[in-house]
């Protein structure tokens, strides 16, 4: 009984504690500090930005330029235009695809103490999707640059020039940052570069990519984060798939930095309801505390971080972060090892452990894992809906049902196999079951 008792207060406790690292921090509660990030002032910003649609090349596009010039004037960064033809190109199913259009970037600088230290560069995207308003993506990450860099003039002036990049024609192939990367004279004065995105409508601001050596940078991420989301291994799963930001440019022209994002509340993402009533305030305010700190901390120091192996990190609770060498992985492997020695040893001794136990567990484990994978793709392929990225839109709009039906059927799966195994007798019903889902999932396709 009080087995029992300990196992359900530690699921609780772990459960209560998943929930409290994703929910984003009360949008009216910040400091009100003029050093301080204002999610009010961000906010005001986003509404006008994200009024309507803003694709690049439109009417509706060209006002939120002159909106965004007029905001860098009034915070003393001098803006001036960058006009040129951005061209992608990118190998698609045997040929080449090619996208190209004209784009006009902002550019200003909030001058440092010393013109000549490498520069900070804050950068985000000012236009949007064609059928949405693009209260998230980007109306935030250009509010929030905006907004860090009035609460950076308020500490007094920084050690180092921080550039300011709102770039245009992004969502077309990123080809404002292509432009910048490959025209701007002050592209070769960047040190370091913050970018900011968003891949939904809500959640907490992830950093997931910094570009290559980035021990001494995480160094910096880990001082200052403010209830980050981040970790190595996201970071190094994210460099492996073909999504891009405009930090995908920058990265290749060789600056490295910190990109983030938020990535919650899919149904908005490039969707019409992109709009500032329903973005998660909270999510502004995470990323711009982010922003802020990072942003503070580069561009007073007195050097910024150079290149040095990449580190293994992962935020812990609250504002820490836990980060050390890659060779450090080789300790924790062998503390594991020398603690499942122990366990093994001692439960030899009593008299418990034999070796076909030990494959049995490891098999029934190994069951769960790929029964599980195997009921859920079941489960989406049963809903009749797509796996592109327009098709899901239909399961997105269920998406509270369709997560508890996900839910309950792991919590099911996970009851039901350990029961089973106990009585023996069904475990060959358990092996069928699986490869019926198997079968069905095939006559579904794919
Ligand atoms: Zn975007």
């Amino acid at each position: 009984m009080g087995r029992m008792i300990a196992l359900a207060a530690a699921l609780t406790g772990a459960l209560l504690l998943a929930w409290t690292g994703t929910r984003t921090p009360d949008p009216a509660r910040g400091p009100s500090a003029p050093t301080a990030f204002s999610t009010e002032k961000a906010l005001a910003d986003i509404g006008q930005i994200a009024r309507a649609p803003h694709p690049g090349g439109s009417a509706a596009n060209a006002r939120v330029r002159d909106y965004l010039t007029a905001r860098m004037t009034a915070l003393g960064l001098e803006p001036a235009l960058q006009s040129g033809f951005g061209v992608e190109t990118r190998p698609y199913r045997g040929a080449t695809w090619v996208v190209g259009g004209q784009v006009e970037n902002i550019v200003g600088v909030l001058p440092g103490l010393d013109r000549d230290k490498p520069a900070l560069a804050l950068m985000a995207h000012y236009d949007s999707v064609p059928a949405s308003p693009g209260a998230a993506d980007d109306a935030t990450g250009v509010a929030v640059v905006l907004d860090v860099v009035r609460a950076l003039k308020a500490r007094g002036p920084p050690r180092r020039d921080v550039i300011v990049i709102l770039t245009d024609g992004e969502e077309a192939g990123l080809l404002g940052a292509r432009v910048f990367f490959r025209d701007h004279p002050l592209r070769s004065r960047i040190g370091l570069l913050i970018n900011l995105e968003s891949r939904g409508g809500g959640g907490r601001a992830n950093m997931f990519q910094t570009g290559p050596d980035n021990g001494e940078l995480i160094s910096t991420f880990a001082r200052t984060a403010v209830r980050p989301i981040s970790n190595a291994l996201a970071v190094f799963l994210y460099e492996n798939m073909p999504n891009d930001t405009d930090f995908t440019v920058s990265n290749a022209a060789g600056v490295r930095g910190l990109n983030y994002a938020f990535v919650g509340r899919q149904f908005d993402y490039h969707s019409p309801t992109s709009t500032l009533a329903n973005l998660d305030k909270g999510s502004v305010r995470h990323m711009g505390d982010q922003a802020l700190a990072a942003a503070a901390d580069l561009a007073f120091a007195d050097a910024l971080p150079g290149k040095s192996p990449d580190a293994v990190y992962s935020q812990t609770f609250g504002d820490h972060v836990l980060a050390y060498p890659a060779g450090g992985g080789w300790i924790v492997l062998l503390i594991a090892a020398g603690l499942i020695t122990l366990a093994a040893t001692r439960a030899r001794r009593a008299g418990g452990l034999s070796l076909i136990d030990t494959a049995r567990g490891a098999g029934a484990a190994l069951f769960l894992l790929i029964a599980g994978a195997l009921l859920l793709h079941l489960a989406r392929k049963a809903t009749g809906v797509g796996f592109g990225f327009m098709e899901q839109r239909p399961l997105l709009a269920q998406w509270g049902l369709w997560e508890t039906t996900l839910a309950l059927m792991g919590v099911g799966l996970l009851l039901l196999v350990p029961v089973l195994q106990a009585r023996g007798g069904a475990r060959w019903a358990l092996a069928a079951t699986a490869l019926v889902a198997g079968l069905l999932c095939s006559v579904f396709g794919g």
